[in-house]
């Protein structure tokens, strides 16, 4: 089965993403060009009322040939509507950090599992052969399931849909209805299990979230060295 071949570019001075954060990210199902380029923004100024690049500005900056199936470019600068996610043409989108990144920060998100909720998204769609048309209308969701599709018209809810990922229910159905093998989808939730949050936020949100154990634990924990080090002494 043929992988979708994706270029990851950085659009504009600030280095979102780098090559060697790529270079860890393993799929069955797409192949990430290690090699992140960066770009420059061809405009000084912005189109929008809000300092946002308009579709039209981001159409001219993005390269028109790759080797690749999809370009995605990165930026810090905000984009049209002021949303994370700006889709130029079926094959080129831009994600940007702006509307998010405090979000993300606040919750010890890394921006890569941002970045792999969009890329399992138009793995999906493109798989389905669907134009992003087809993907607003059918699989797109305003309530937020934690899935690759949820559109988080709420961005602060943009930190549910990146902590566990999988593709709901409701969204297996629409894949499986064009064409999208049950045997794709499983494998797709199998890498999707394996984006996590990183371990010290795993365990400083447990301990959030089960208080009374935690101090239960460290009481025992306590008790258990003060034995060990009364052994040694004795
Ligand atoms: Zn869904």
């Amino acid at each position: 089965m043929s992988k979708l071949k994706i270029k990851i570019i950085n659009l504009g001075e600030i280095e979102v993403i780098k090559s060697k954060e790529i270079k860890n990210i393993k799929s069955k199902v797409f192949e990430i060009n290690n090699k992140v380029e960066k770009h420059t923004i061809n405009s000084q100024k912005s189109n929008g009322y809000s300092w946002e690049f308009d579709d039209i500005q981001l159409k001219e900056t993005l390269p028109e040939n790759f080797d690749e199936d999809v370009l995605i470019a990165v930026t810090f600068s905000s984009v049209e509507n002021n949303f994370y996610l700006r889709t130029i043409d079926d094959n080129r989108f831009v994600i940007s950090l702006s509307p998010v990144n405090d979000y993300l920060n606040f919750k010890n998100i890394p921006t890569k599992n941002f970045l792999l909720k969009i890329i399992y998204g138009i793995t999906l769609a493109k798989k389905a052969n669907m134009n992003w048309e087809n993907v607003r209308e059918l699989l797109i969701h305003d309530e937020t399931r934690g899935c690759p599709f949820d559109m988080n018209g709420n961005l602060s809810e943009i930190t549910t849909s990146c902590s566990s990922i999988k593709i709901c229910n409701t969204c297996k159905e629409i894949l499986k209805n064009n064409n999208v093998s049950c045997d794709y989808i499983k494998k797709i939730q199998k890498e999707l299990k394996r984006i996590k949050l990183p371990r010290y936020v795993r365990i400083s949100n447990w301990i959030k979230q089960n208080p009374w154990w935690s101090i239960i634990i460290t009481i025992i924990f306590n008790i258990l060295c003060n034995l060990v080090a009364g052994l040694i002494l004795s």
